[in-house]
């Protein structure tokens, strides 16, 4: 079959590679829709070792199963979620079982992932797409589903405020579900007037260009002075935290979503002083058929997040031109069964 690697070079590359065959638990998916994140991009800062199949936001049909899998038939269309556990671990016996401390996680050196023709998958991480929801839809469930998790670690309440700082597909996808939940003034801070239109347009949250508005000033006008009660990091800046953190009211909650890479010092004295909530969110658990159900129900733009549906091969111009065009692109989804 065709997939695209990691080869430890700039760009990947289309090869020839075997197909997989299902492992006892596992179904193989034909690979319908298989986004790109920017964390495909980041093989080599993570020290990874190549030759690498990567792709973790992926929807397709079942086309193959090991003969204990009872859960699927041929046929089911499918939305993945990459995190594949061993079942014996503390997190796994605990109740965060995708933090599996063994896991498989599709597009690493251990799972092959779904920049593919096909990819083979534990068959609990395979969740059935509702009627209505598009492949290149359900290939987003995945980022939806890590967004949910934000909230979830937030203990988020309807009615409450939430900033999100960071004006990318996460800004939306987040943006998008703070609204589904029930919240009250979402704010979204961000560089790029373009996203910022669509990410209202979508979901009604106030937006802040911080290049020309001051987002202290936005926070205490909407919130009479008081502060937001759940910020969210979506951006991996260095700088973000410390401005989510001013941004928070006594005891408000910050969700370190995106992985920093050049962390700055936290204002540690703010978070003693306001007995701030500092959480982590990494993955998600249970918030796949939740995403996948609100897409059913046209609430979770998915759909209008994808900008390009773009064939397999040409995965390289997809990721130069999601950089090129960064203002006014959110997502784009390869297409393994499109020439
Ligand atoms: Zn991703
Ligand atoms: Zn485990």
């Amino acid at each position: 079959m065709k997939a695209v690697v990691w080869t430890g070079e700039q760009t990947f590359q289309l090869q020839d590679v075997p197909e997989p065959r299902p492992e006892s638990g596992q179904v193989v998916v034909k690979v319908e829709a298989a986004a790109i994140c920017g964390t495909d991009l980041h093989y080599a800062d993570f020290q990874s070792t190549p030759p690498i199949i990567p792709g973790h936001e992926v929807a397709g049909i079942v086309v193959e199963k090991a003969t204990d899998v009872n859960n699927f038939s041929i046929g089911d269309a499918v939305a993945l979620d990459p995190v594949q556990r061993c079942g014996e671990c503390y997190a796994c016996a605990s109740d965060f079982a995708h933090l599996c401390l063994n896991t498989r996680h599709l597009g690493s050196k251990c799972a092959p992932g779904g920049w593919a023709e096909y990819v083979a998958v534990d068959a609990a991480n395979a969740y059935r797409i509702p009627e209505g929801v598009s492949f290149a839809s359900a290939a987003l469930a995945e980022p939806a589903a890590v967004c949910y998790q934000s909230f979830r670690r937030a203990r988020l309440q309807a009615g409450q405020n939430v900033l999100i700082i960071g004006d990318g597909p996460f800004g939306l996808l987040h943006a998008a579900i703070a609204r589904i939940l029930g919240a009250k003034t979402i704010i979204v801070a961000g560089h790029y007037d373009e996203r910022l239109a669509r990410i209202v347009g979508h979901t009604r949250a106030i937006s802040c260009n911080t290049h020309r508005e001051d987002l202290g000033a936005v926070v205490a006008e909407r919130t009479g002075g008081l502060g937001m009660d759940v910020a969210v990091d979506a951006t991996g800046a260095g700088a973000t935290p410390n401005i989510a953190i001013s941004a928070l009211r006594p005891r408000g909650t910050l969700v370190i979503f995106s992985y920093i890479w050049n962390p700055q010092p936290t204002d540690f004295p703010a978070v003693h002083l306001n007995e701030l909530n500092l959480v982590g969110s990494c993955r998600s658990l249970g918030c796949f058929e939740p995403c996948l159900q609100w897409m059913a129900e046209d609430k979770l733009p998915a759909e209008d997040a994808v900008d390009l549906q773009i064939p397999l091969q040409h995965v390289n111009d997809a990721i130069s031109e999601l950089a090129q065009h960064k203002k006014d692109l959110f997502k784009a989804v390869l297409l393994p069964g499109r020439k």
